[in-house]
């Protein structure tokens, strides 16, 4: 029997000619997925790895030593820069032709626009937003089970999904990445120019985000920016300010998910774990899952214009005040 297909949609970060590490966190979780089907249900389950670009330099090995046993290349001029429309088109075309059980997206600002759009071109469901997958048994069937936080994280909902494919956007940071021993195959993907139609939007600039080397591990001073800043120009204030004083930048899940930061940088649950001597947080409110990331730091300052955020329940000392004019003040003084 034929074997069934879990497809990975991997990002590739062109203007840094490298894949995201969700890419690699999935393709390892799809191999735990496969692992399971083999020894709870004696089925196999092959992981493909999906690559869209138009002329991609990436080093598809990368892919192979994370768990891809299979790359579908999809190339085309289309994909010079990532355009949802073309992508999304591609894609469907792509799940029509090869019938996939089950296919994973990254819950990044990418894969959580393109994969609803994927999906609801298909008419099959999605499962937003997971922090664990597995196999079961239902009605006769090897389902896929999504898990993801709702309520506001009060509780755990596992969504099996009726069609096929069965999709999930994945939380980055949930899956760690695994090494593997695979002799990788690339099959490139025709695509007929007939399955675009015209894309209505239009690049005007592309600005690559600077991707900073992740040092925030082991750095002395952290300085933690969160939703509170309100805007990417704001949180480049707080990046200016640790490059003056030295000191490494970090965010909270509420600053990545509105695009002021990478999630390489995010503090808590899904993110890093780090203890520096000294932690600021400028408009973080202080969830738990944030806390979990920072709570072994020696001193922790929060600068928060909420006198109830429960921040200043975990903090040393606590500075009610607006974020951004502390951070403009101190710029003011190191700046010169
Ligand atoms: C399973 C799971 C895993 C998660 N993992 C993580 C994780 O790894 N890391 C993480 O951070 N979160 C994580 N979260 C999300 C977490 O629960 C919070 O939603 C997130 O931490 C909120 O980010 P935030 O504090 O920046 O934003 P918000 O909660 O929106 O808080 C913004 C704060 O800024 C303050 N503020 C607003 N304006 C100003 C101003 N001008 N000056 C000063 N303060 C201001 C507000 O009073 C508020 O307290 C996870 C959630 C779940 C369910």
């Amino acid at each position: 029997m034929a074997s069934k297909k879990i497809f990975v949609v991997c990002e590739y970060r062109k203007n840094q000619n490298i894949f995201r590490e969700v890419s690699f966190e999935l393709l390892s979780a799809a191999n735990s997925l496969s692992k399971q089907a083999k020894e709870e249900f004696n089925v196999d389950y092959k992981v493909y790895a999906i690559v869209l670009d138009s002329g991609i330099d990436a080093d598809f090995c990368q892919l192979s030593k994370y768990g891809a046993q299979e790359i579908i290349y999809l190339k085309n001029q289309k994909f010079s820069y990532y355009d949802c429309c073309y992508y999304s088109q591609a894609l469907v075309e792509l799940f029509k032709v090869k019938d996939p059980d089950i296919v994973l997206f990254g819950a990044t600002n990418t894969g959580r626009e393109l994969a609803p759009l994927v999906t609801s071109s298909l008419n099959t469901g999605l499962t937003a937003d997971c922090t664990a997958l597995s196999l079961v048994q239902n009605k006769g069937e090897i389902k896929l089970a999504a898990t993801r936080p709702t309520f506001g994280g009060v509780l755990m909902a596992t969504i099996l999904c009726k069609n096929n494919p069965q999709c999930a956007t994945v939380r980055e940071g949930v899956f760690k990445k695994n090494e593997f021993e695979y002799m990788t195959l690339t099959e490139e993907f025709p695509l007929s120019e007939s399955i675009f139609s015209r894309s209505p939007l239009k690049l005007l600039e592309f600005s690559p985000y600077e991707l900073r080397e992740s040092t925030f591990e082991n750095a002395k001073v952290i300085l933690c920016g969160g939703k509170g800043l309100k805007t990417r120009e704001n949180f480049e204030k707080l990046e200016k300010l640790a490059k003056l004083t030295g000191c490494a930048v970090a965010a909270s899940r509420g600053a990545v998910d509105k695009g002021f930061a990478p999630q390489e940088i995010q503090v808590g649950q899904t993110g890093k774990t780090v203890a520096p001597q000294v932690y600021v947080a400028f408009g973080v409110s202080g969830a738990i899952h944030h806390i979990s990331g920072m709570s072994a730091s020696k001193t922790v300052v929060a600068v928060n214009n909420d006198p109830n955020a429960p921040i200043f329940e975990n903090c040393d000392y606590k500075i009610v005040a607006d974020a951004v004019k502390i951070i403009d003040k101190l710029l003011e003084k190191f700046d010169n």
